[in-house]
């Protein structure tokens, strides 16, 4: 609480009482406080890549480029922490993008079933790595009013996160389903699974069940946050089923404008 105080005069300037007034504030420090942490996750996740780079940049000149063996090692290594700095980048950019009060989508009539087929074709080859079996199960072509190109970002993050978090073998199937007033677009995989209680916390800017892993498979992250903003802004919802070591289905409910409701 805030806590203000002021005299009450009467005319011959006497105190009569006081006012003490308490202002809320929780809200205002909770927003201050998520600010000043996303700062400090924002510093840290930048920071580890970079440390590394420059440590085997010097390690190089300090002379483990005439070893070719070490040098290949170590510029294999530089790369991946390159790469891995360019999708924080573009995610950070993108989160503080689709953030601003001003986002706008660019809405148009879409074919969800069309947008799956063109992502599932470029997504192939990430799932034929890993010997996971990626199909788009039977259902309904689900025609919404939105924005195609954010539509495809919501179906590359979640598809990407259920081949990084399954196993090899297991698998991957998508669907769209399409109601009278709604098209669900769902993601369903046999991989680790999440714990009941983390599942709310992982749309949180750089909230990791387990961080080693997702670093590993390339995560930086924020992906289930941006899913969030653009879901949101086209007015969906998000439903997450979960059991862990079993897996996971994330369910993206979108609603159909009143000009394609039949
Ligand atoms: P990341 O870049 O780490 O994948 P996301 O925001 O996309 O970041 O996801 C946040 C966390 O949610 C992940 O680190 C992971 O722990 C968990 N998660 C997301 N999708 C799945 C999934 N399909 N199966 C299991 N865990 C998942």
């Amino acid at each position: 609480f805030d806590v203000s105080c002021a005299p009450v005069l009467n005319k011959h300037n006497k105190v009569r009482g006081i006012v003490v007034v308490f202002h809320d504030i929780t809200a205002i420090k909770k927003l201050e406080n998520t600010r000043k942490d996303f700062v400090a996750n924002v510093s840290h996740e930048l920071r580890t890549p970079v440390t590394s780079l420059v440590g085997f940049a010097e390690t190089l000149i300090d002379g483990a480029i005439d070893d070719k063996e070490l040098r290949d090692q170590f510029l294999h290594i530089m790369l991946h922490e390159g790469r891995r700095l360019q999708s924080l980048i573009t995610d950070l950019l993108e989160l503080s993008k689709i953030e601003r009060e001003h986002f706008k989508l660019q809405l148009s009539q879409v074919s969800l079933s069309n947008v799956l087929d063109s992502v599932l074709f470029m997504l192939k080859g990430k799932a034929e790595a890993k010997k996971i079996r990626l199909s788009h199960l039977q259902g309904n072509e689900g025609l919404i009013m939105g924005d195609a190109f954010r539509i495809r970002q919501i179906m590359i993050n979640l598809i990407t996160n259920a081949i990084s978090y399954t196993p090899e073998n297991g698998t991957v199937s998508v669907s769209i389903h399409e109601r009278k007033q709604e098209a669900d677009f769902i993601v369903a995989d046999n991989g680790m699974g999440i714990e009941k209680d983390q599942i709310p916390r992982i749309f949180e800017r750089f909230y990791r069940v387990d961080k080693a892993r997702s670093r590993d498979s390339g995560g930086t992250g924020l992906g289930l946050a941006i899913v969030k903003h653009l879901v949101e802004a086209h007015g969906g919802r998000i439903h997450v089923d979960s059991e862990l070591g079993k897996g996971s289905t994330f369910t993206i409910t979108f609603k159909k404008s009143p000009s394609l409701i039949g």
